[in-house]
């Protein structure tokens, strides 16, 4: 019998299969182990772009994505926090990686955080990080790679292109803010 490898697909303490793969987590195995799956934070990057007049926000830094299940799409600049560093680190990391933006995780201030369920065993806890907004014109060029393809600041009658569910309101929500009156005496 060929012997089959995927995630979840052994016991990660004694390597013995898991007879049912549809079986829930924790598992507990024979040896005496219980495995556990968690969920994956993914750390999101919202920079408000002004227009270069001072004008109110126009927009938010967008990315498009050159690989992966969300080839073709546009998207925040994000992706998965990796071990040893804080998900404000991690919203400074993939901002540079993606967008070619330096900050610094001092600036990354928490807008809003979701549980998005990906399928019946995934699901990633997703941090919005909000940023200082920036001025078109001070964006640092651009140079696009394999995993991002463009960049672009999104319009609110653009939220559409978002197809990722969480991200999609969240942004929604963030437009919304904008229209709001700000109070004076605030
Ligand atoms: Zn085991």
């Amino acid at each position: 019998m060929t012997q089959r490898f995927f995630k979840g697909s052994h016991c990660t303490f004694c390597g013995a299969p898991f007879t049912n793969r549809y079986a829930r987590y924790p598992r507990d195995c024979a040896c005496g182990s219980r495995s556990y799956v968690n969920p994956t934070t993914v750390v999101q990057a919202m920079v408000p772009i002004l227009s270069d007049d001072d004008k109110p926000p126009i927009g938010l830094l967008v990315i498009k994505r050159g690989d992966g299940r969300w080839k073709g799409h546009w998207a925040l600049p994000g992706g998965k926090l990796e071990i040893g560093e804080t998900w404000q680190e991690g919203v400074v990391r993939e901002l540079y990686e993606e967008a070619g933006l330096e900050t610094s995780a001092d600036e990354v201030s928490i807008l809003d955080l979701r549980s998005a369920q990906m399928n019946p065993y995934t699901n990633h806890l997703v941090l919005f990080g909000l940023l200082k907004p920036r001025k078109l014109s001070d964006l640092p060029p651009f140079v696009p790679s394999r995993e991002c393809t463009e960049r672009k600041f999104l319009e609110q009658k653009h939220i559409k292109d978002i197809p990722y569910y969480e991200e999609r309101e969240v942004i929604k929500a963030w437009f919304q803010t904008l229209n709001q009156p700000v109070a004076e005496s605030l």
